[in-house]
């Protein structure tokens, strides 16, 4: 086949309608079928999902929820953390995994990053245990799995839980193959449109290997009806919509071929970045030895990070910074008495890195216009 390589002068951050397109013939049919059924509120659709959610997460049991936010803040609520009790998480993620423990008046007790992966840095959690201390959420990062054997191990000592935040990270494996979302007592999920496995809007997922805590998170889902109307417990309406269901159970089926695609991009990347000499002003993503990392974003650790993501936002390229500020830094957490510093290693990640686009419809054309996009803006600064 002879390729014409094209005048590339644009490259989104993500491209939802390249991957609609090429499902589009499965999607709309799945769709007007829950539109003929009037069937929204769970039902089969969601069930067909859950079960192929679980096995594909390696878990005993998986629930469908409204979102990844709403999936930390049950998983929170199932393991009856009350306020005033304290949750270690990462200082260096998306708000809603520190957000979801405070609206529960727990205390979020933040800890630094490894500075290779930017996930949870298990070196340094178990100075911030205290007797009030309930449980550990590591964030699998950008796709990576955070090092949970040594956090599952400080777990068993001090008989605290493990909630999984694999929000960017589902099918993302541990060295020992285990998957993201079966390793703590619950995984949590989501299915933002920008997430590898995104929805037609909002929907998320619990999964845990637990007969009780999955019951506990059953109700709790429905207002904490167990049975119909007779209240045990406290919950909300953390349901998954049929329709969102149906659009999931298609994209499933697809997403390791996707996964493949941004694997692809990511080595597609690593190799450019040597081969154009970039690596004496921009680090590529590390991967660990053995894991399988999913890609949600690929991030790069670059000098004069605001100049650049200036110079390729002027040239059409889609980056983004995830995140600009670490959770210390957050005007709504100042009551928790940090301070600007307390976390270099996340604060320094904060400062210095750039997503750029990685979604698994990319061209061969439009990946080369990025680096070099960035090795012009090297070569003139
Ligand atoms: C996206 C995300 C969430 C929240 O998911 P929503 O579905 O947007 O509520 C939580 N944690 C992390 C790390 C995320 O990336």
């Amino acid at each position: 086949m002879c390729q014409i390589e094209e005048k590339i002068t644009h490259v989104p951050l993500l491209d939802l309608k390249a991957q609609y397109r090429s499902i589009k013939h499965e999607i709309d049919p799945v769709v007007q079928e829950v539109i003929e059924s009037q069937y929204f509120i769970l039902g089969p659709k969601v069930k067909e999902f859950e079960d192929a959610a679980a096995k594909y997460c390696q878990t005993e049991y998986a629930l469908g929820v409204s979102s990844g936010t709403d999936a930390l803040l049950i998983a929170l609520m199932a393991l009856d953390i009350q306020p005033g009790d304290e949750v270690i998480t990462t200082a260096y993620s998306f708000f809603a995994t520190a957000g979801s423990i405070a609206r529960l008046h727990a205390k979020p007790v933040f800890v630094d990053i490894d500075p290779v992966t930017f996930n949870i840095d298990p070196a340094k959690i178990e100075e911030k245990i205290t007797d009030k201390t309930r449980a550990i959420i590591p964030v699998h990062l950008y796709g990576q799995m955070a090092d949970m054997d040594p956090i599952m191990e400080i777990a068993r000592k001090y008989n605290l839980y493990v909630i999984e935040d694999a929000a960017q990270a589902i099918g993302s494996e541990y060295k020992d193959g285990r998957r993201a979302g079966s390793v703590g007592h619950i995984g949590c999920f989501s299915f933002f449109p920008s997430k590898n496995l995104g929805g037609f809007g909002d929907g998320g997922l619990v999964t845990t290997n637990d007969q009780a805590l999955f019951a506990r998170l059953s109700y709790l889902r429905n207002h904490g009806a167990h049975p119909k109307y007779y209240h045990k417990m406290i919950g909300g309406n953390f349901r998954l919509d049929a329709l969102q269901a149906a659009v999931l159970n298609v994209k499933l089926r697809y997403l390791d071929q996707w996964t493949a695609g941004r694997q692809r991009n990511a080595d597609f990347y690593d190799k450019g970045i040597k081969e154009r000499g970039l690596e004496r002003w921009i680090a590529a993503p590390q991967r660990k030895e053995g894991y399988r990392h999913i890609f949600n974003q690929y991030i790069l650790r670059v000098q004069k990070r605001d100049e650049l993501l200036q110079f390729l936002r002027e040239h059409n390229i889609g980056c983004e910074i995830y995140y600009p500020l670490t959770f210390n830094n957050q005007e709504c957490f100042r009551y928790l008495g940090y301070k600007e510093g307390d976390f270099p290693v996340a604060e320094k990640a904060a400062r210095e890195t750039l997503a750029v686009p990685i979604y698994p419809e990319l061209t061969e054309a439009q990946k080369n216009y990025v680096l070099d996009v960035i090795l012009k803006f090297y070569e003139q600064a």
